[in-house]
């Protein structure tokens, strides 16, 4: 259900209008050239109210906000005890694409950073599985959380594989370490195909409102993560939604979140909202500078603060 706009909403984006610092993500070329401008923030209620303000229809690709949606379906495929068995939940303190694996196991760090991320696209669906499979279960998961049917930017899926070296090496190292046991190549396309899913502000904030609302999508009514595979969830996006700067962000603007090197920000307070916002420009930990800023807002000017006393 799309509701009127409040005021509020605009005179937050437009507070942070001016705010031109930072840079599209410069490593691959089709988001290096995007245009920078496109504004827009949506929130939806665990109940299923949207609210949204600025270029709220404007498309682009979701990057590594895909990441807890498909962590949870991994788990739901797999089960939690596997795989943790592969993911660690820790705090890696360190950028998204630094290879973070724990002491002694070698399991990823956790399953917001690119080793993780690469790891749990791999669990998909089940042993064995192809990865024309995986590539469905993502498509099919992340439209029925958006409450519509996605598709893929396949510009942006070639020009993030032809220069995905830096991934190629890290999954080299986890088929290495016997963290992969697929096909490097297979897994690496089906992981950027999974950032590569087109969305807007308003189907980020419903995806994140399922999550909110314990894993059923609040319109629908449909169940679609079960709840404690939606608590593992928002847990790690606590504890790691926003890499190296995650202590930061948690205890200063208080809600669990996941960025994404195309601009986006998503956040969810439990039993209440899921919120996103998009910005292409990014400050020095990858993540979008202005969406940044308004979280930092929202969080202050309506206690939205997990940890906010009531
Ligand atoms: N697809 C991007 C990558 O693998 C995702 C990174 C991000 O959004 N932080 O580098």
């Amino acid at each position: 259900m799309q509701t009127p706009v409040p005021d509020y909403l605009h005179e937050v984006l437009d507070s942070l209008r001016e705010d031109n610092s930072g840079e599209t993500a410069q490593y691959i070329p089709e988001l290096a050239n995007a245009d920078p401008t496109p504004f827009a923030l949506s929130i939806t209620t665990a109940t299923g109210s949207t609210y949204c303000a600025g270029d709220s229809d404007t498309p682009f690709s979701i990057q590594s906000i895909s990441k807890p949606f498909a962590y949870a379906a991994a788990i739901m495929d797999r089960g939690l005890d596997h795989v943790l068995k592969t993911i660690s939940v820790e705090a890696s303190g360190e950028a998204f694409n630094e290879l973070s694996l724990e002491d002694g196991t070698n399991r990823p760090k956790n399953p917001m950073i690119n080793a993780g991320a690469i790891a749990a696209h791999s669990l998909l669906v089940g042993k064995d599985a192809t990865a024309a499979a995986r590539n469905q279960r993502v498509l099919d998961m992340f439209s029925s959380l958006a409450g519509r049917e996605l598709s893929v930017d396949e510009d942006v899926y070639r020009s993030e594989l032809t220069t995905a070296d830096h991934n190629f090496a890290m999954a080299h190292m986890l088929r290495k370490f016997g963290i992969l046991t697929d096909d490097v190549h297979e897994v690496v396309a089906g992981y950027t195909r999974q950032c590569s899913i087109l969305v807007t502000v308003n189907d980020l904030s419903m995806m994140a409102a399922t999550l909110a609302n314990g894993g059923v999508q609040p319109v629908t009514r449909e169940r679609i993560i079960d709840a404690d595979t939606a608590r593992q969830v928002m847990s790690v996006m606590a504890v790691a939604g926003m890499y190296d700067g995650a202590g930061d962000w948690l205890t200063r603007v208080g809600i669990p979140a996941k960025s994404g090197v195309s601009g986006g920000l998503v956040g969810v307070l439990p039993d209440q909202v899921g919120v996103a916002a998009f910005s292409p420009r990014l400050d020095s930990h990858g993540n979008s500078q202005r969406s940044r800023r308004i979280f930092e807002r929202l969080s202050s000017d309506m206690d939205m603060h997990l940890f906010a006393p009531s």
